[in-house]
């Protein structure tokens, strides 16, 4: 089985895991890291690595 990392805690988490990702750049984090990341350029549901992208489920 493929295993991936979180971008945002480092985790690794099979490929099939619901992840969160990015509409605008490649972001990707796990479903612990939605309710916990930030950045410059936001947190939760908005991507903290770009300016416009949200964060989908995958
Ligand atoms: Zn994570
Ligand atoms: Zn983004």
């Amino acid at each position: 089985m493929v295993q991936i990392p979180c971008q945002n805690c480092g985790k690794m988490y099979p490929e099939e895991w619901s992840w969160y990702s990015c509409n605008k750049c490649d972001y990707r984090i796990c479903q612990s890291c939605i309710s916990k990341h930030k950045g410059k350029y936001g947190s939760g549901f908005k991507c903290s690595q770009c300016t416009f992208g949200q964060m989908k489920r995958k």
